[in-house]
């Protein structure tokens, strides 16, 4: 007797309690790099398949990583990790609910790609802390590569974007 294989949907839950390393309060599944979480049937052996992000390359080691380490805890071993390339990550991938919790932990969300800008640096964002519009870009590369740094001309704070793309 082999014991039942873990639900996908708990799988799921379970590598939604894996953080970004660069953006804590997000997940791999909040970011949108988990594309697919599938049982190879008859060998026990879970393939998932993960779409980089565009800043996030160095960090995918480290994700992938975590990943296996939170699945061996729960005693899933045999793990394949799938790169998909296309199609290319984009910020449209996140959830609005995830993008609620960035604006909480003080960065502003990524605008809508496919609404409004083209802009990877866009002309207007709202301060996450007092929500002004009179904001300023001060470095286009914030304290990681997918972040831009801006301050706010009300509350004088500088705080971070997350980059659409
Ligand atoms: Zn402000």
């Amino acid at each position: 007797m082999v014991s039942a294989q873990p639900a996908i949907e708990q799988i799921w839950d379970w590598l939604k309690e894996v953080a970004d390393p660069e953006v804590p309060v997000l997940s791999v599944v909040d970011l949108g790099i988990v594309r697919d979480v599938q049982w190879i049937a008859g060998a026990r052996q879970l393939v998932i398949t993960i779409t980089p992000t565009y800043c996030g390359c160095p960090a995918m080691d480290a994700i992938t990583a975590d990943m296996r380490s939170m699945l061996a805890k729960h005693g899933i071993e045999r793990v394949e990790i799938r790169q998909q390339l296309s199609p290319a990550w984009t910020t449209d991938w996140i959830s609005g609910e995830a993008k609620a919790r960035l604006l909480d932990f003080g960065i502003a969300p990524p605008a809508n790609r496919a609404v409004d800008v083209t802009e990877i640096v866009p002309a207007v964002v709202a301060c996450p802390r007092c929500r002004s519009r009179r904001t300023e870009v001060l470095s286009r590369f914030g304290s990681t590569a997918c972040k831009a740094l801006y301050r706010c001309l009300d509350c004088l704070e500088p705080f971070d974007v997350f980059k659409q793309h």
